[in-house]
Protein backbone atom coordinates (compact mmCIF):
# COMPACT_ATOMS: atom_id res chain seq x y z
CA UNK A 1 0.00 0.00 0.00
CA UNK A 2 1.42 3.62 -1.19
CA UNK A 3 1.13 6.26 1.40
CA UNK A 4 -1.26 7.55 -1.28
CA UNK A 5 -3.81 5.01 -0.22
CA UNK A 6 -2.95 5.31 3.03
CA UNK A 7 -4.12 8.48 3.46
CA UNK A 8 -6.94 8.48 1.51
CA UNK A 9 -10.26 10.18 3.44
CA UNK A 10 -13.92 9.99 2.83
CA UNK A 11 -14.79 13.63 1.03
CA UNK A 12 -17.99 15.24 2.41
CA UNK A 13 -20.83 13.85 1.00
CA UNK A 14 -24.30 15.98 1.49
CA UNK A 15 -26.83 15.05 4.35
CA UNK A 16 -29.05 16.98 6.32
CA UNK A 17 -28.62 18.67 9.51
CA UNK A 18 -30.52 21.50 11.63
CA UNK A 19 -30.59 25.02 11.25
CA UNK A 20 -27.41 26.10 12.66
CA UNK A 21 -26.41 29.87 11.92
CA UNK A 22 -22.54 29.82 10.68
CA UNK A 23 -20.59 33.12 9.70
CA UNK A 24 -17.98 32.80 8.19
CA UNK A 25 -14.92 35.72 8.25
CA UNK A 26 -13.59 35.69 4.83
CA UNK A 27 -14.43 34.18 1.56
CA UNK A 28 -11.27 32.74 -0.17
CA UNK A 29 -11.03 29.75 -1.50
CA UNK A 30 -10.89 28.23 2.77
CA UNK A 31 -14.19 30.05 3.05
CA UNK A 32 -16.13 29.63 0.41
CA UNK A 33 -15.59 25.75 0.66
CA UNK A 34 -16.35 25.31 4.13
CA UNK A 35 -19.54 27.88 3.30
CA UNK A 36 -20.44 25.30 0.77
CA UNK A 37 -20.10 21.92 2.39
CA UNK A 38 -21.79 23.64 5.35
CA UNK A 39 -24.97 24.89 3.26
CA UNK A 40 -25.07 21.64 1.72
CA UNK A 41 -25.12 19.77 5.46
CA UNK A 42 -28.21 22.66 5.96
CA UNK A 43 -26.51 25.12 8.14
CA UNK A 44 -27.33 28.67 7.42
CA UNK A 45 -24.29 30.20 6.25
CA UNK A 46 -23.17 34.11 5.90
CA UNK A 47 -20.06 34.84 4.21
CA UNK A 48 -18.27 38.76 5.53
CA UNK A 49 -15.68 39.69 3.53
CA UNK A 50 -15.22 43.08 1.74
CA UNK A 51 -13.14 41.64 -0.99
CA UNK A 52 -14.26 38.28 -1.45
CA UNK A 53 -11.56 35.87 -3.36
CA UNK A 54 -9.20 38.60 -4.03
CA UNK A 55 -6.64 37.28 -1.44
CA UNK A 56 -4.46 34.72 -2.05
CA UNK A 57 -6.69 32.78 -3.43
CA UNK A 58 -6.58 35.02 -6.62
CA UNK A 59 -2.82 35.11 -6.69
CA UNK A 60 -1.91 31.35 -6.23
CA UNK A 61 -0.57 28.72 -9.21
CA UNK A 62 -3.46 26.30 -8.30
CA UNK A 63 -0.57 23.80 -8.20
CA UNK A 64 -1.72 20.71 -5.95
CA UNK A 65 1.76 19.32 -5.13
CA UNK A 66 2.32 17.54 -2.05
CA UNK A 67 4.81 15.70 -3.45
CA UNK A 68 6.90 17.95 -5.34
CA UNK A 69 6.42 20.20 -1.82
CA UNK A 70 7.78 17.52 0.40
CA UNK A 71 10.01 18.40 2.98
CA UNK A 72 11.85 16.02 5.93
CA UNK A 73 10.51 17.19 8.81
CA UNK A 74 6.59 17.58 7.86
CA UNK A 75 5.21 14.34 7.78
CA UNK A 76 2.12 15.25 8.77
CA UNK A 77 1.41 18.21 6.45
CA UNK A 78 2.18 15.11 3.50
CA UNK A 79 -0.17 12.93 4.92
CA UNK A 80 -2.58 15.98 4.76
CA UNK A 81 -1.68 17.22 1.64
CA UNK A 82 -1.53 13.69 -0.25
CA UNK A 83 -5.04 13.02 1.29
CA UNK A 84 -6.28 16.39 -0.35
CA UNK A 85 -4.75 15.72 -3.77
CA UNK A 86 -6.78 12.35 -3.65
CA UNK A 87 -10.31 14.38 -2.49
CA UNK A 88 -9.28 16.56 -5.45
CA UNK A 89 -11.37 14.80 -8.66
CA UNK A 90 -14.10 14.41 -6.56
CA UNK A 91 -14.33 17.50 -5.19
CA UNK A 92 -13.58 19.41 -8.33
CA UNK A 93 -16.29 16.55 -10.38
CA UNK A 94 -18.80 17.81 -7.45
CA UNK A 95 -18.03 21.36 -7.93
CA UNK A 96 -18.56 21.31 -11.71
CA UNK A 97 -21.86 19.43 -10.86
CA UNK A 98 -23.36 21.94 -8.16
CA UNK A 99 -21.64 25.69 -10.22
CA UNK A 100 -21.72 24.81 -14.09
CA UNK A 101 -17.84 25.73 -13.97
CA UNK A 102 -14.78 23.56 -15.05
CA UNK A 103 -12.27 24.01 -12.96
CA UNK A 104 -9.41 23.21 -15.04
CA UNK A 105 -8.04 20.38 -13.18
CA UNK A 106 -4.98 18.55 -15.30
CA UNK A 107 -3.71 15.44 -13.84
CA UNK A 108 -0.63 14.72 -16.04
CA UNK A 109 1.65 15.11 -12.94
CA UNK A 110 4.86 17.19 -12.72
CA UNK A 111 8.49 17.60 -14.00
CA UNK A 112 11.19 18.92 -11.90
CA UNK A 113 14.36 19.39 -13.98
CA UNK A 114 17.85 21.21 -13.31
CA UNK A 115 20.66 22.89 -14.85
CA UNK A 116 23.83 22.65 -13.30
CA UNK A 117 25.47 19.71 -11.45
CA UNK A 118 24.46 20.84 -8.09
CA UNK A 119 20.88 21.08 -9.24
CA UNK A 120 21.45 17.50 -10.19
CA UNK A 121 22.43 16.75 -6.28
CA UNK A 122 19.25 18.89 -5.27
CA UNK A 123 16.87 17.00 -7.18
CA UNK A 124 18.58 13.48 -5.92
CA UNK A 125 17.61 14.81 -2.65
CA UNK A 126 13.85 15.53 -3.49
CA UNK A 127 13.88 11.73 -5.25
CA UNK A 128 15.29 10.29 -1.81
CA UNK A 129 13.26 11.97 -0.03
CA UNK A 130 9.88 10.37 -2.09
CA UNK A 131 11.56 7.35 -2.37
CA UNK A 132 11.37 7.59 1.73
CA UNK A 133 7.55 7.83 1.70
CA UNK A 134 7.01 5.40 -1.19
CA UNK A 135 5.82 8.07 -3.30
CA UNK A 136 5.70 7.45 -7.26
CA UNK A 137 8.65 9.09 -9.31
CA UNK A 138 10.87 8.63 -11.98
CA UNK A 139 14.47 10.02 -12.78
CA UNK A 140 14.71 10.90 -16.08
CA UNK A 141 17.65 11.83 -18.56
CA UNK A 142 16.87 15.37 -20.49
CA UNK A 143 16.17 13.88 -23.32
CA UNK A 144 13.42 11.67 -21.93
CA UNK A 145 11.81 15.42 -20.33
CA UNK A 146 12.28 16.65 -23.28
CA UNK A 147 10.11 14.35 -25.16
CA UNK A 148 7.60 14.59 -22.40
CA UNK A 149 7.76 18.45 -22.98
CA UNK A 150 9.27 19.67 -26.09
CA UNK A 151 9.55 23.26 -25.23
CA UNK A 152 11.63 22.70 -22.49
CA UNK A 153 15.40 24.10 -22.74
CA UNK A 154 17.93 21.87 -24.45
CA UNK A 155 20.38 23.14 -21.42
CA UNK A 156 18.45 20.95 -18.78
CA UNK A 157 20.71 18.26 -17.50
CA UNK A 158 18.79 16.44 -15.17
CA UNK A 159 14.87 16.02 -13.99
CA UNK A 160 12.52 14.20 -11.78
CA UNK A 161 8.67 13.22 -13.19
CA UNK A 162 6.11 13.19 -10.07
CA UNK A 163 2.87 11.45 -11.64
CA UNK A 164 1.25 12.35 -8.11
CA UNK A 165 1.24 16.01 -8.33
CA UNK A 166 -1.50 17.90 -10.43
CA UNK A 167 -3.06 21.56 -10.83
CA UNK A 168 -6.62 22.98 -11.36
CA UNK A 169 -6.98 27.08 -12.27
CA UNK A 170 -7.79 28.75 -8.52
CA UNK A 171 -9.43 31.60 -10.16
CA UNK A 172 -11.66 28.96 -12.11
CA UNK A 173 -12.15 27.51 -8.35
CA UNK A 174 -13.02 30.48 -6.65
CA UNK A 175 -15.73 30.98 -9.23
CA UNK A 176 -17.59 27.75 -9.02
CA UNK A 177 -17.71 28.12 -5.39
CA UNK A 178 -19.14 31.56 -5.58
CA UNK A 179 -21.67 30.20 -7.62
CA UNK A 180 -22.18 26.08 -5.96
CA UNK A 181 -22.37 28.28 -2.58
CA UNK A 182 -24.78 30.75 -3.37
CA UNK A 183 -27.12 28.16 -5.61
CA UNK A 184 -26.98 26.31 -1.80
CA UNK A 185 -28.13 29.37 -0.55
CA UNK A 186 -24.85 31.02 1.23
CA UNK A 187 -25.16 34.71 1.39
CA UNK A 188 -22.68 36.77 0.93
CA UNK A 189 -21.79 40.22 2.88
CA UNK A 190 -19.38 42.34 1.02
CA UNK A 191 -18.02 44.22 4.40
CA UNK A 192 -14.87 43.78 6.68
CA UNK A 193 -16.38 42.41 9.83
CA UNK A 194 -14.79 41.93 13.91
CA UNK A 195 -15.88 39.30 15.76
CA UNK A 196 -18.62 39.61 18.65
CA UNK A 197 -18.59 38.11 21.71
CA UNK A 198 -20.76 38.41 25.10
CA UNK A 199 -20.07 36.53 28.16
CA UNK A 200 -17.28 34.82 27.02
CA UNK A 201 -18.88 32.97 23.66
CA UNK A 202 -18.64 34.15 19.69
CA UNK A 203 -22.15 35.45 19.21
CA UNK A 204 -21.83 36.75 15.74
CA UNK A 205 -20.32 39.69 13.65
CA UNK A 206 -20.15 43.12 12.49
CA UNK A 207 -18.96 45.49 10.18
CA UNK A 208 -16.06 47.08 10.93
CA UNK A 209 -14.40 49.96 8.59
CA UNK A 210 -10.95 51.26 9.83
CA UNK A 211 -11.05 54.48 11.83
CA UNK A 212 -15.09 54.45 11.49
CA UNK A 213 -16.01 55.17 15.11
CA UNK A 214 -19.52 53.98 14.14
CA UNK A 215 -18.68 50.75 13.64
CA UNK A 216 -19.81 49.88 17.02
CA UNK A 217 -23.15 50.61 16.78
CA UNK A 218 -23.13 48.31 13.35
CA UNK A 219 -26.32 45.70 13.97
CA UNK A 220 -24.91 42.22 14.45
CA UNK A 221 -25.26 39.21 12.50
CA UNK A 222 -26.22 36.86 14.89
CA UNK A 223 -24.47 33.65 14.17
CA UNK A 224 -23.92 30.38 16.45
CA UNK A 225 -21.04 29.37 15.10
CA UNK A 226 -18.48 31.93 13.66
CA UNK A 227 -15.49 30.41 10.98
CA UNK A 228 -12.38 32.45 11.32
CA UNK A 229 -11.12 31.76 7.74
CA UNK A 230 -9.69 35.39 7.14
CA UNK A 231 -5.91 34.21 5.20
CA UNK A 232 -3.23 36.42 6.20
CA UNK A 233 -5.33 38.80 8.10
CA UNK A 234 -6.53 36.04 10.64
CA UNK A 235 -4.54 37.18 13.25
CA UNK A 236 -5.75 41.18 13.06
CA UNK A 237 -9.48 40.13 13.07
CA UNK A 238 -10.82 43.21 15.37
CA UNK A 239 -12.80 41.78 18.46
CA UNK A 240 -10.32 38.32 18.85
CA UNK A 241 -9.75 37.62 22.47
CA UNK A 242 -6.26 36.70 22.92
CA UNK A 243 -6.82 32.76 22.92
CA UNK A 244 -7.95 32.89 19.51
CA UNK A 245 -5.59 34.75 18.36
CA UNK A 246 -3.69 32.60 16.64
CA UNK A 247 0.56 33.28 15.09
CA UNK A 248 -0.50 33.21 11.47
CA UNK A 249 1.56 36.12 9.35
CA UNK A 250 1.97 36.94 5.83
CA UNK A 251 3.89 35.28 3.37
CA UNK A 252 4.77 37.68 0.37
CA UNK A 253 4.40 35.61 -2.83
CA UNK A 254 4.80 37.09 -6.33
CA UNK A 255 3.75 36.01 -9.68
CA UNK A 256 3.15 36.24 -13.15
CA UNK A 257 0.61 35.17 -15.76
CA UNK A 258 1.24 34.74 -19.56
CA UNK A 259 -0.88 34.50 -22.50
CA UNK A 260 -0.34 33.11 -25.70
CA UNK A 261 1.09 29.76 -24.48
CA UNK A 262 -1.71 26.73 -25.88
CA UNK A 263 0.25 24.40 -26.61
CA UNK A 264 2.98 25.32 -25.00
CA UNK A 265 3.38 22.79 -22.20
CA UNK A 266 1.03 20.43 -21.01
CA UNK A 267 2.17 19.67 -17.03
CA UNK A 268 3.23 21.77 -14.58
CA UNK A 269 7.31 22.39 -14.65
CA UNK A 270 9.60 23.20 -11.38
CA UNK A 271 12.96 23.95 -12.00
CA UNK A 272 16.19 24.71 -10.60
CA UNK A 273 18.03 26.77 -12.26
CA UNK A 274 21.46 27.31 -10.69
CA UNK A 275 20.03 27.23 -7.47
CA UNK A 276 17.10 29.35 -8.07
CA UNK A 277 13.97 28.30 -7.94
CA UNK A 278 10.57 28.79 -10.26
CA UNK A 279 7.97 26.99 -11.41
CA UNK A 280 5.58 26.97 -14.63
CA UNK A 281 1.45 26.23 -14.69
CA UNK A 282 -0.12 25.78 -17.98
CA UNK A 283 -3.88 26.13 -18.05
CA UNK A 284 -6.51 25.43 -20.70
CA UNK A 285 -7.11 28.56 -22.26
CA UNK A 286 -3.52 28.92 -23.11
CA UNK A 287 -1.98 31.19 -19.56
CA UNK A 288 1.07 29.97 -18.29
CA UNK A 289 1.51 31.19 -14.60
CA UNK A 290 5.23 31.57 -13.48
CA UNK A 291 6.09 31.69 -9.61
CA UNK A 292 6.54 32.56 -7.14
CA UNK A 293 8.61 34.50 -4.53
CA UNK A 294 8.47 33.60 -0.70
CA UNK A 295 9.28 36.66 1.18
CA UNK A 296 8.93 37.76 4.89
CA UNK A 297 8.54 41.18 4.97
CA UNK A 298 5.24 41.60 6.23
CA UNK A 299 1.75 42.26 4.39
CA UNK A 300 3.40 43.86 1.61
CA UNK A 301 1.66 44.02 -1.60
CA UNK A 302 3.98 45.56 -3.97
CA UNK A 303 5.02 44.51 -6.98
CA UNK A 304 8.98 44.56 -7.78
CA UNK A 305 10.93 44.96 -10.63
CA UNK A 306 13.30 43.06 -9.51
CA UNK A 307 10.76 40.51 -8.62
CA UNK A 308 9.36 40.22 -12.08
CA UNK A 309 12.88 40.26 -13.38
CA UNK A 310 14.23 37.07 -11.53
CA UNK A 311 11.01 34.88 -12.32
CA UNK A 312 10.42 36.11 -16.20
CA UNK A 313 14.53 35.47 -16.73
CA UNK A 314 14.25 31.74 -14.95
CA UNK A 315 11.15 31.43 -16.40
CA UNK A 316 13.01 31.96 -20.28
CA UNK A 317 15.88 29.85 -19.46
CA UNK A 318 13.54 27.12 -18.30
CA UNK A 319 11.44 27.59 -21.58
CA UNK A 320 12.90 30.14 -23.66
CA UNK A 321 9.77 30.41 -25.82
CA UNK A 322 8.29 31.87 -22.39
CA UNK A 323 10.27 35.13 -23.76
CA UNK A 324 7.45 35.65 -26.85
CA UNK A 325 4.45 34.93 -24.19
CA UNK A 326 2.36 38.40 -23.68
CA UNK A 327 3.11 38.85 -19.72
CA UNK A 328 -0.67 40.50 -18.65
CA UNK A 329 -0.35 40.46 -15.07
CA UNK A 330 2.06 40.61 -12.06
CA UNK A 331 0.14 40.14 -8.62
CA UNK A 332 1.25 40.30 -5.05
CA UNK A 333 -0.19 38.77 -2.49
CA UNK A 334 0.23 36.83 1.13
CA UNK A 335 0.23 33.43 1.96
CA UNK A 336 -1.10 32.60 5.50
CA UNK A 337 1.71 31.26 7.17
CA UNK A 338 2.14 29.33 10.26
CA UNK A 339 5.48 28.69 12.58
CA UNK A 340 5.17 24.82 11.66
CA UNK A 341 3.81 26.04 7.95
CA UNK A 342 0.29 23.36 8.82
CA UNK A 343 -3.08 24.95 8.85
CA UNK A 344 -5.13 26.04 11.99
CA UNK A 345 -8.32 23.55 11.82
CA UNK A 346 -10.53 23.31 14.90
CA UNK A 347 -12.54 24.82 17.64
CA UNK A 348 -10.82 27.56 19.37
CA UNK A 349 -10.59 27.63 23.15
CA UNK A 350 -13.81 30.97 22.64
CA UNK A 351 -16.71 28.87 22.49
CA UNK A 352 -18.76 29.22 19.34
CA UNK A 353 -15.57 30.16 17.52
CA UNK A 354 -13.85 27.79 14.69
CA UNK A 355 -10.44 28.39 12.88
CA UNK A 356 -9.97 27.15 9.31
CA UNK A 357 -6.60 29.54 8.63
CA UNK A 358 -3.08 29.41 8.04
CA UNK A 359 -3.02 27.29 4.79
CA UNK A 360 0.36 28.76 3.68
CA UNK A 361 1.60 27.41 0.07
CA UNK A 362 -1.30 25.12 -0.18
CA UNK A 363 -4.91 26.33 0.72
CA UNK A 364 -5.75 25.71 -2.69
CA UNK A 365 -4.54 21.84 -2.36
CA UNK A 366 -6.23 22.18 1.00
CA UNK A 367 -9.46 23.32 0.08
CA UNK A 368 -11.53 19.59 0.15
CA UNK A 369 -10.56 18.07 3.05
CA UNK A 370 -10.65 21.83 5.04
CA UNK A 371 -14.40 22.05 4.04
CA UNK A 372 -14.96 18.16 4.61
CA UNK A 373 -12.61 18.79 8.32
CA UNK A 374 -15.34 21.75 9.09
CA UNK A 375 -18.47 19.63 8.39
CA UNK A 376 -17.01 17.50 10.43
CA UNK A 377 -16.72 19.81 13.35
CA UNK A 378 -20.00 21.16 13.02
CA UNK A 379 -22.09 17.75 12.74
CA UNK A 380 -20.05 16.07 15.70
CA UNK A 381 -18.72 13.18 13.57
CA UNK A 382 -15.18 11.59 13.86
CA UNK A 383 -12.43 13.71 12.55
CA UNK A 384 -9.56 12.54 9.52
CA UNK A 385 -6.72 11.27 11.77
CA UNK A 386 -5.21 13.27 8.66
CA UNK A 387 -6.51 16.32 9.95
CA UNK A 388 -6.22 15.75 13.70
CA UNK A 389 -2.36 17.05 14.00
CA UNK A 390 -3.67 20.63 12.77
CA UNK A 391 -5.62 21.52 16.10
CA UNK A 392 -5.25 25.07 17.24
CA UNK A 393 -4.27 23.89 20.55
CA UNK A 394 -1.14 23.06 19.51
CA UNK A 395 -0.64 26.86 19.43
CA UNK A 396 -2.99 28.10 22.38
CA UNK A 397 -1.28 30.12 25.29
CA UNK A 398 -1.54 28.27 28.52
CA UNK A 399 -3.72 31.27 30.19
CA UNK A 400 -7.02 30.89 28.50
CA UNK A 401 -7.55 34.87 27.72
CA UNK A 402 -11.57 34.58 27.04
CA UNK A 403 -11.95 38.53 27.50
CA UNK A 404 -15.29 40.15 26.34
CA UNK A 405 -14.69 41.80 22.97
CA UNK A 406 -16.77 43.85 20.82
CA UNK A 407 -15.57 44.80 17.86
C1 LIG B 1 1.92 33.72 -5.09
C2 LIG B 1 1.15 32.60 -4.45
C3 LIG B 1 1.13 31.34 -5.06
C4 LIG B 1 0.43 30.28 -4.46
N1 LIG B 1 0.37 29.08 -5.10
C5 LIG B 1 -0.35 28.06 -4.55
C6 LIG B 1 -0.48 26.82 -5.21
O1 LIG B 1 0.05 26.64 -6.31
N2 LIG B 1 -1.23 25.84 -4.63
C7 LIG B 1 -1.84 26.03 -3.41
O2 LIG B 1 -2.50 25.11 -2.93
N3 LIG B 1 -1.73 27.20 -2.76
C8 LIG B 1 -1.00 28.22 -3.30
N4 LIG B 1 -0.88 29.41 -2.63
C9 LIG B 1 -1.44 29.52 -1.29
C10 LIG B 1 -2.93 29.74 -1.35
O3 LIG B 1 -3.21 30.80 -2.22
C11 LIG B 1 -3.44 30.08 0.06
O4 LIG B 1 -3.05 29.10 0.98
C12 LIG B 1 -4.97 30.14 0.05
O5 LIG B 1 -5.43 31.01 -0.95
C13 LIG B 1 -5.49 30.59 1.40
O6 LIG B 1 -6.89 30.72 1.27
P1 LIG B 1 -7.70 31.57 2.34
O7 LIG B 1 -9.11 31.50 1.94
O8 LIG B 1 -7.29 31.12 3.70
O9 LIG B 1 -7.09 33.04 2.20
P2 LIG B 1 -7.45 34.22 1.19
O10 LIG B 1 -7.70 33.76 -0.18
O11 LIG B 1 -6.38 35.25 1.37
O12 LIG B 1 -8.84 34.76 1.74
C14 LIG B 1 -8.93 35.39 3.01
C15 LIG B 1 -10.02 36.43 2.90
O13 LIG B 1 -10.27 36.96 4.19
C16 LIG B 1 -10.68 38.29 4.02
N5 LIG B 1 -10.57 38.98 5.29
C17 LIG B 1 -9.47 39.23 6.03
N6 LIG B 1 -9.79 39.90 7.15
C18 LIG B 1 -11.15 40.05 7.13
C19 LIG B 1 -12.09 40.66 8.01
N7 LIG B 1 -11.72 41.26 9.16
N8 LIG B 1 -13.41 40.66 7.66
C20 LIG B 1 -13.82 40.07 6.51
N9 LIG B 1 -12.96 39.48 5.65
C21 LIG B 1 -11.63 39.47 5.96
C22 LIG B 1 -9.78 38.83 2.91
O14 LIG B 1 -10.38 39.95 2.26
C23 LIG B 1 -9.65 37.61 2.01
O15 LIG B 1 -10.53 37.67 0.89
C24 LIG B 1 -0.23 30.49 -3.22
C25 LIG B 1 -0.23 31.75 -2.63
C26 LIG B 1 0.44 32.80 -3.24
C27 LIG B 1 0.41 34.16 -2.60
Amino acid sequence: MTDAHRFRTKVHMPGKRPDVRVAVIGGGVIGLSIAWALAQDGCAVEIHDDQPGLGASHAAAGMLAPVCEAAYEEPELLALGLASVLAWPEFAARLTQASGVDVGLREQGALWVGFDTDDAIGLGRVADLLARHDLQHHRLSSREARALEPALSPRISSALQVPGDHSVDNRLVVRALFAAAERAGVRIHRQRVGLVTVDGRAVGVRRVDVGDLTSRMAPVHDADLVILAAGDGSAHVPGLPDCARYPVRPVKGQILRLAGAIGLMERTVRATVHGEKVYLVPRGNGELVVGATMEEVGADLTVTAGAAHHLLRTAIEVVPEVAELELVEALARCRPGTPDNGPLIGYTPLPGLLVATGHGRGGVLLAPTTSDALHRLVSDLPMSEVIEPFAPQRFSRSAHDVTEGIA
